[in-house]
């Protein structure tokens, strides 16, 4: 199946609703999408006729192992991509040519404006990123393997794990071992947080040992071209003695009874997934459950554990990390079969640390499918 032919089919049949003749894709990473070319500074332009990728001479041979169905305009080192695009459009004769608003720069648009001095540009937002949110099946594929990749990593990972490893030190291990399971790479710095550090959602890594405090949370992915963004937070498997805690994670809270609340969370979100679901009631699912906790035996009268639920719940993941939809309280996205989405809540209790556990989601044509298969149970992680 060639599933970049049908993506431009479908871009093309929304060029027309538009009143566009023609569209220039200019972010690498849509065109990629579109064309299944994986090099970059090469621009991608939707035209009445022959469909056409602008790039140079040293992408020829990629191009007629990626695309070899697409006409490409192989610019030499004389020219810009920009002249070379201006060039292919002004060939085209196409009037009326949409460009990413959200993503050409002011000065490529002026540049363009003087290049094709009869053509009128239209900056029109996300619509590329628009398709992009509801995968097709090569795409479910790609990320189920980015999946593999990121679980096979953290395997290794927590297999490995020494009391004396620092922050920076685990930061290296699962990249490391991300790659050794055949991925590229992470599919983004990965976060990786001991003890109340974890209150952090987006700690930076420092030289804090593993064994001076008593979890650990982990957030990574995978790079397979397409992402996969997992979080899971374990027990330190040290039995650390307290005297190498810190004061507010020794006095503070029951790490079972929080975790608890944080997958019941994620349950109760989950269990909300299918077509034509709001976004926003999803994330209030999770939300809810932990707005409503109350703590065993009546400890901590004073803590709203909603309070400490600080970021939206997830987002669609792909080509890209972040990606539509979003999941969140303000979010106006319909869920549709064929999204895929990070379902990730958490807790952060400054001083005494954090709980996400984030899984990648399907939405399917009646309700949705987990496509992470790591134990969301914490003391399952480290069993092995
Ligand atoms: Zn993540
Ligand atoms: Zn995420």
């Amino acid at each position: 199946m060639n599933y970049p032919h049908q993506r431009r089919s479908s871009l093309s049949q929304k060029l027309k609703t538009q009143g566009l003749d023609g569209f220039l894709i200019t972010a690498p990473v849509n065109v990629t999408y579109l064309t299944g070319f994986t090099g970059d500074a090469s621009f991608y332009a939707a035209l009445p006729k022959n469909n056409t990728l602008i790039s140079d001479t040293r992408f020829e041979e990629q191009i007629k192992e990626e695309c070899a169905d697409l006409d490409a305009a192989i610019r030499g080192h004389s020219k810009t991509t920009l002249e070379a695009a201006a060039e292919v459009l002004t060939k085209a004769g196409v009037k009326s040519v949409g460009v990413e608003g959200n993503r050409i720069t002011l000065g490529e648009l002026e540049a363009l404006k003087q290049l094709a001095p009869k053509i009128t540009f239209v900056p029109v937002d996300g619509v590329v990123e628009a398709q992009r949110a509801v995968k097709d099946p090569g795409e479910v594929e790609k990320i189920r393997e980015a999946v593999r990749a990121a679980e096979r990593g953290f395997r290794m990972f927590a297999a490995t794990l020494r009391e004396t490893d620092t922050e920076k030190d685990l930061v290296d291990a699962i990249e490391g071992y991300v790659r050794r399971a055949g991925a590229r790479g992470t599919s983004f710095p990965p976060i990786v947080a001991v003890g109340e550090r974890g209150a952090l959602p987006h700690a930076p890594p420092t030289s804090r040992q593993l064994g001076e405090g008593s979890k650990l949370l982990v957030d990574w992915g995978a790079d397979m071209l397409y992402k996969s963004d997992i979080t899971r937070t374990l027990k330190s498997p040290f039995g650390t003695s307290p005297s190498r805690r810190n004061k507010m994670e020794r006095v503070g809270f029951d790490f079972d009874e929080l975790y608890a609340v944080v997958l019941a969370a994620q349950d109760a979100a989950i269990a909300t997934i299918r077509p034509g679901v709001k976004a926003k009631d999803v994330d209030a699912a999770a939300r809810k459950v932990i707005a409503n906790y109350k703590f065993k035996g009546g400890k901590h009268p004073d803590i709203k554990l909603g309070d400490y639920f600080t970021h939206g719940l997830g987002h669609g993941i792909g080509l890209e990390i972040h990606e539509a939809p979003k999941i969140r309280a303000n979010s106006e996205d319909v869920l549709e079969a064929g999204m895929v989405v990070t379902i990730e809540p958490g807790i952060y209790l400054p001083g005494w640390g954090g709980i996400r556990i984030e899984d990648d989601i399907l939405v399917t044509h009646d309700s949705c499918k987990l496509l992470t298969s790591l134990s969301r149970e914490s003391a399952m992680l480290t069993a092995s």
